[in-house]
């Protein structure tokens, strides 16, 4: 590198990016510094303009890009980056385009939601894991490669394993010995299909904008992030309390995001003990609430036999623990404030 005059490499990615990412840049041994986390517009999809801003500050500074990493499917909201875009931009300055696609992959299994991923194609490699959306068992995270070749880069060997010419992938991953995953992948591609999977993508989605609608429609929620995938985000606020939060400035809003938070986090543990039904919880910065983390329920619909009678009780068990004592009081510190 420093023949090069090069001082380091980064990875680029949204501030969106799955945990994992720091994990590999640990790896790597690159320093947790050149993982570049670029900002994201709105709606958690990273922002060219910030990422064109941390490109020139790498150069400045003589730090290549490594690699330039878009996302289709955020793991918290199910957004996609502008796959096309960033295909663009990594060629434009020369760098390896990765998209990791562990979340939304099998979206290319549907004739209709495909055209999500337009400029997946154009990837270097790609990430997907079976274990969410080809509804295999735990543990079949997957990286395919354009060019097949690119996966000598790293190669090793033993004499009493792995000699030269074998087939075994253990020559090029991290671990050595590892179970026969791929037959998992294999059957599930066998017997589910493509057809079975694009059925099982597009039920997915179609439940997701149903929940967002029942959402939209109820009095007591608030739809925080819209299914562009099959995961969507909201919260307990009610319709009275949304319209007069609208009304007030940001430092008055700062006063009772973080008592509904607390409401949001009471409700989905009281939800989860009691075992009738679940969603899960994450903390998100919102196209509604830019300026602050919020807490909210987060619903992934990727169980064909979910109905509507499910969705329908999944919110009156919510509206039922919001009733309980601990909540109500919760509420009515926010009945103080808005009075
Ligand atoms: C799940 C996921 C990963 C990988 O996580 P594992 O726990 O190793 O499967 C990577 N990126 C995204 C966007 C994910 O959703």
């Amino acid at each position: 590198m420093q023949h090069l005059n090069c001082n380091g490499l980064a990875i680029l990615v949204s501030r969106r990016a799955h945990y994992s990412m720091g994990k590999a840049i640990d790896l790597l041994g690159l320093g947790r510094n050149n993982l570049i986390l670029v900002d994201t517009d709105v709606d958690s999809r990273i922002d060219m303009q910030s990422l064109r801003a941390e490109y020139v500050k790498l150069c400045e500074q003589n730090i290549r890009p490594l690699a330039l990493v878009g996302i289709a499917g955020t793991t918290e909201t199910g957004h996609i980056d502008p796959l096309e875009e960033l295909a663009d931009f990594a060629a434009e300055i020369g760098c390896h385009f990765h998209v990791d696609a562990a979340w939304g992959g099998p979206t290319l299994f549907s004739d209709t939601h495909s055209h999500l991923l337009k400029g997946i194609e154009r990837a270097d490699s790609v990430t997907i894991d079976a274990h969410k959306q080809l509804y295999v068992p735990m543990g079949a995270g997957m990286v395919l490669f354009k060019d097949p070749n690119a996966l000598s880069a790293i190669e090793h060997h033993a004499n009493y394993i792995l000699r030269h010419g074998s087939k075994d992938l253990g020559s090029h991953t991290l671990e050595g010995s590892r179970p026969g995953m791929a037959m998992l992948v294999h059957a599930g591609l066998s017997i589910i299909g493509r057809k079975g999977y694009e059925l099982l993508i597009d039920l997915g989605i179609e439940r997701a904008r149903q929940f967002a609608d029942m959402i939209n429609r109820h009095q007591n929620f608030e739809l925080i992030t819209a299914p562009e995938l099959n995961i969507l985000t909201y919260r307990y606020n009610p319709d009275w309390l949304q319209k007069i939060m609208a009304q007030l400035d940001s430092e008055q809003r700062q006063k009772i995001n973080p008592l509904l938070d607390l409401i949001t986090q009471e409700v989905q543990k009281r939800q989860r003990e009691a075992g009738k039904t679940f969603v899960s919880r994450t903390r998100l910065y919102s196209a509604l609430y830019p300026d602050i983390q919020i807490s909210v329920f987060r619903s992934v619909l990727a169980n064909p036999l979910t109905t509507e009678e499910i969705l329908a009780a999944v919110l009156e068990e919510q509206c039922a623990i919001v009733k309980e004592t601990e909540v109500q009081n919760l509420m009515q510190e926010i009945k103080q404030i808005t009075a």
